[in-house]
């Protein structure tokens, strides 16, 4: 029988491993920051080394900090967990700069020269520590007059090297939610907050994704989808600067820079728990019906 969680050794590789699989659910659910709770560390000191026995978090170099909890987390985590920086989210928090107003409309036969100035000014960029370990800048995909744009976190390690937005197994998937909408991949576009690979695929921190993000919100004001859909947290998090459960966004439509905005699971969220799928299909269903699309009969 699975222990419960109060009763685990933190300290015990296969725990640590689960217990960073249980925050990656998590966080890919919206949940989180996560309290780390002092307790009696006596109730994880080795028996062979009892006088050394540390809060697990100060053995790991992680600092112990309260922070807000969008879920009563301390349920779930009751003691002090050793959450790597992987773990630790969009964190700590600073009040997020104010997206830039809205651009003026720019005429459809325009857009793609307006989105190559884009691309331009963002130039062999240097603007924040993602650069350093950057293969190719990965700035956005699709048709620059796309009705439907998707919003991602950041290129992983296939979008790197070929500087195109999801090209991996999410991007496979992304094609297939794509394609079930009715659509082709190539009548959209997709571009992410961040548009350089964070290291290890991890989640960027505010100060890169506040440096990216004007690139975003421009290519967005320039393209003017009618639809936008964000996939997964970071995506909502950087696109409204509001920090939200994703279970608190989805469902209902947004209002964004003049576009509406819905908002789904990340794909690679999807690929790691696959009975999600079905709520994603039905978060797509929304942006269908503000497109006034059907989806395509079944073979
Ligand atoms: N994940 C993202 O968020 N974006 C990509 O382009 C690829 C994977």
């Amino acid at each position: 029988m699975t222990p419960p969680l109060n009763a685990l050794n933190p300290n015990d590789p296969a725990t640590r491993e689960a217990l960073h699989a249980r925050l990656r659910f998590y966080r890919d659910l919206g949940l989180g920051e996560f309290y780390r709770r002092q307790v009696d560390p006596s109730a994880w000191a080795q028996p062979e080394a009892p006088t050394e026995a540390k809060p697990a978090a100060a053995a790991a170099g992680v600092p112990v900090a309260a922070v807000q909890s969008t879920s009563d987390s301390s349920a779930f985590f009751p003691g002090i967990l050793p959450v790597s920086p992987e773990e630790t989210e969009i964190a700590p928090r600073k009040p997020f700069p104010a997206a830039p107003p809205i651009a003026p409309p720019v005429p459809p036969e325009q857009h793609f020269a307006a989105l190559k100035l884009i691309r331009d000014d963002i130039g062999d960029c240097t603007r924040c520590p993602l650069h350093v370990g950057r293969n190719k800048l990965v700035f956005g995909d699709g048709d620059p007059n796309a009705r439907l744009m998707f919003v991602g976190e950041g290129p992983g390690a296939d979008e790197d090297a070929s500087g195109l937005p999801f090209v991996g197994r999410g991007g496979q998937l992304l094609n297939n939610m794509i394609n079930a909408m009715g659509l082709q991949r190539e009548q959209v576009y997709i571009a992410n907050v961040v548009k350089c690979r964070p290291p290890a695929n991890r989640t960027p921190e505010p100060d890169e994704a506040h440096t990216c993000s004007p690139f975003l919100f421009r290519q967005i004001d320039v393209v003017r989808p009618q639809v936008i859909v964000a996939l997964g947290q970071t995506a909502v998090t950087y696109l409204t600067g509001e920090k939200r459960s994703l279970a608190n966004w989805r469902g209902t439509v947004h209002p964004l820079r003049g576009t509406k905005l819905i908002v789904t699971y990340h794909p690679a969220f999807l690929l790691r728990d696959p009975n999600q799928k079905k709520h994603a299909w039905a978060d797509l269903q929304i942006a269908m019906r503000e497109l006034g699309l059907t989806p395509p009969a079944r073979k």
